[in-house]
This record gives structure tokens, C-alpha cells and sequence, in this order.
């Protein structure tokens, strides 16, 4: 059985990112940037007003005729005489022969004339060429993750495109007899099939929009029909079936469709028997059925593989450190995974922590992580937890 890190390390070397693709800047929300952004253009494109006031040539003359007008938007040229100015509102183009915008404050209007109250550095209120930045130049590196700032900005340069890294395309599959769908009364011996739904959200919240789903009955054709389908995404995640029982089918259904293990089972709790593999494109992750060992495999494994694919070089588990409110048992001789509440650094744990129990991750917003080798965490002692259940 292998360790927690272990496991991380082989999950990296055999993640690799997906091939670039264009999309639509409308649609590129959570990509990561496959390339590098110059600007093709300068920004400000013109000599803009920054404000609305007069545009004229600064010199010592105090008193200036309006020769006519530049609203934004307008590209009329003027010829601009030292005793004139020109009415012109933010946002408009300077003409070329003003190179001061004074704001409408500081003159006085006597019909076609204004007279100047308060004489402004020359440059003041001009909006340079380049002044944001210069065509040509960087406007972001590759592997930038696009926002809705950077969908703005990037649209202010008239980009429309852009190259990011695919995203993965995820099948999710669902195996279990018991498992009766939400909705209707529970039939005896059956229970609410929870992890599709439950995976499902933590993909699509964090921007992995591409999910197909399937349920399979515990068969082991059916469960080799619904894998050799599944095995055309880029990330095949199974749910349950993959324990030792008689009527766990996921190991042998996979071996059956050529799908190469990596690794299966590692020391940890919830979680011991998830399954990693390989087939030509596609990932697999067998993870157990039950709902915290599920999650637990996917928030710790499963997502640092989609985060790798998807370009994401932030891939690594942002564990943080915080400290223990109380005394913490680990009898198990295994990495454990303890659900709590972190308030300012500190940490509670709930009591109930199992495999089978959503409870405490339904409460929970930090995911404690326990050392295999400690047997008892005393109160006031640090330990790394992931964030959990945030925004
Ligand atoms: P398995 O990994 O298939 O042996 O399932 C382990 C436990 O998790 C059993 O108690 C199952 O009933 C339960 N379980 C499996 N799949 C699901 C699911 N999709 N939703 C809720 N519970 C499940
Ligand atoms: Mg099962």
C-alpha cells in the first residue's frame, strides 16, 4: 500500500496537460491561457481627454476663443491657434495640435470665449498614446487563468479569441444496486444515490462544466459496456465497486477494457481503496463508493489530475496550518482525513468521522489532515488542513 504523497507524485507524472484550443473570449472563463498576450494595439489607441473642459495649446495667453467642439467618439481635426481652444468632453480625441486639457471648473464662459481661472501644468488631463500600455508589449503570460477582468481587458484591445488549454471532459459513473434515485419513496434495502449528484457539483463549481453521467447496475458486462464508453473522456471517474466484495466489478471491468493500474489502495482514512489507472487518453479513478471516502479521493486526487489537464499550474494541495482545539486520536496507523470547523486558526474537530457519513463534511469547511505516524495530536498543536465548503 502506498502513502498519501506517494500517491500525489504518481497522479503528477501521469496527468499531462490537455492540447491547446481557440475559444470564443466569451466562453474562456476558468481557462488558463495557452500562450502569451501582446497587446495588438496601444492603449489608450489616441490622445484621449480625461476629463470635460477645453483642449488648447498651454502658453502664457489666458483668454481663448472656442473654435468648436470634440465629443467622444468624434475625430475631427483642428487647427489650433495659441489664443484658442476647443470644447471637449472625456473620453474624446485631443486634437493633435492641443496638448492640455484644462477642466471646465477652472474658466469662465463669456459667450465664445472663456477665460482661464486657474492655469493647469501643461499635459494635465491628457490621456497619453501607450499611457495603459504600448502595442507590442505583454499583456499577460501563458498559464494565466482568465477572469472576468481579464475578459474585460482583453476585450478592450478588440480580442475576441483566445488559445487556452482544453478542458477535460469527465464521465461519471455510478455503480451500485442499491442505489435508488432522489425522489421517490426509499424501497426497502435501497438507499438515495448521493456521490453523482454530490461529484458532479464540486466539478461544475470549480469550472469542469463537461460531465457525463452513468449508472451501471452491480454486472460485470454492464460495468464493462459502461467503462469501454466512459473511456472516451479524458477522465473516467467510477464510483463504488472497486472493494474486495463479491460483487465489486470495477477492477476487473477495467482490466478487461486495457486500462493499466497505477496504483490501488493507499494508506489512508476515508479512502484506502481508491484506484488509479491509465488507457491510451484517459484517467481513471476507481473511487469507493462510500460518500466521504468518495469525496475525499476526489478533493485530494481526482482534483489535482483535472487541475494538471486543465493548465492549471496551481495544481498543488493548498494545504494551510492551523491548531488543534482539542486532543486527537489517530489509532489506525494511517494518513487520516478529519473533518472540522477552522475559525481564526483554530480547529474543531467533529466527532463523527466516517467513511459512510456525509455528516461532519455537510458541516465541516476545513478537511484536517492527521499524520500516519502520529498517534495522538495534543491541544494547541499544528496541523495542515485543506479549506473546504468556501465560496
Ligand atoms: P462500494 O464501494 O460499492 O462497496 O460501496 C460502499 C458503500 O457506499 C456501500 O454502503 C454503498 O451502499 C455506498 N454507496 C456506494 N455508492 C454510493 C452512492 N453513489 N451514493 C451513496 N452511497 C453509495
Ligand atoms: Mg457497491
Amino acid at each position: 500500500m502506498i502513502t498519501v504523497s506517494e500517491a500525489l507524485d504518481l497522479i503528477k507524472t501521469h496527468a499531462n496537460q490537455l492540447p491547446s484550443v481557440k475559444r470564443p473570449l466569451r466562453d474562456s472563463y476558468g481557462s488558463y491561457l495557452a500562450e502569451e498576450i501582446l497587446a495588438p494595439i496601444s492603449l489608450p489607441s489616441f490622445r484621449q481627454s480625461a476629463m470635460d473642459g477645453y483642449a488648447f495649446r498651454k502658453g502664457e495667453i489666458e483668454e481663448l476663443e472656442v473654435i468648436g467642439e470634440c465629443k467622444a467618439g468624434d475625430a475631427t481635426e483642428f487647427e489650433i491657434r495659441e489664443n484658442q481652444a476647443v470644447r471637449i468632453f472625456t473620453g474624446a480625441r485631443v486634437p493633435d495640435q492641443a496638448d492640455t486639457v484644462i477642466i471646465q471648473e477652472h474658466v469662465e464662459v463669456n459667450g465664445g470665449k472663456i477665460s482661464i481661472q486657474k492655469m493647469p501644468e501643461k499635459s494635465t488631463n491628457v490621456r497619453e498614446v501607450g499611457e495603459q500600455i504600448q502595442a507590442g508589449d505583454q499583456v499577460l503570460p501563458a498559464g494565466t487563468r482568465i477572469n472576468e477582468s481579464i475578459i474585460g481587458f482583453l476585450t478592450s484591445f478588440g480580442i475576441t479569441e483566445v488559445l487556452v488549454i482544453s478542458k477535460p471532459k469527465i464521465t461519471l459513473i455510478v455503480t451500485g444496486n442499491e442505489l435508488q434515485e432522489a425522489g421517490s419513496p426509499l424501497r426497502p434495502g435501497s438507499i438515495y444515490e448521493s456521490n453523482a449528484i454530490m461529484l458532479e457539483s464540486a466539478l461544475k463549481s470549480r469550472g469542469f462544466d463537461s460531465v457525463q453521467l452513468l449508472k451501471v447496475v452491480d454486472d460485470l458486462e454492464a460495468t464493462k459496456r459502461t467503462i469501454a464508453y466512459g473511456l472516451e473522456s479524458d477522465l473516467l471517474l467510477i464510483s463504488g465497486g472497486i472493494s474486495v466484495g463479491d460483487y465489486d466489478f470495477v477492477q476487473e471491468a477495467l482490466q478487461a477494457n486495457r486500462v493499466q493500474e497505477i496504483f490501488y489502495k493507499i494508506n489512508q482514512k476515508p479512502g484506502k481503496p481508491l484506484w488509479f489507472g491509465k488507457s491510451d487518453k484517459t484517467l481513471v479513478f476507481a473511487l469507493p463508493g462510500n460518500p466521504a471516502s468518495s469525496l475525499t479521493c476526489f478533493l485530494i486526487y481526482a482534483l489535482s489530475a483535472l487541475k494538471i489537464m486543465s493548465g492549471n499550474p496551481d495544481y498543488d494541495l493548498n494545504f494551510q496550518t492551523g491548531v488543534l482545539k482539542h486532543r486527537t486520536f489517530n489509532k489506525f496507523g494511517k494518513t487520516l482525513f478529519i473533518l472540522g470547523t477552522e475559525k481564526n486558526g483554530q480547529l474543531e474537530i467533529y466527532p463523527k468521522q466516517a467513511s459512510s457519513m456525509l455528516i461532519s463534511y455537510a458541516l465541516g469547511n476545513a478537511l484536517v489532515l492527521v499524520p500516519a505516524e502520529k498517534e495522538i495530536l495534543e491541544p494547541g498543536e499544528s496541523v495542515l488542513f485543506l479549506p473546504i465548503n468556501r465560496s
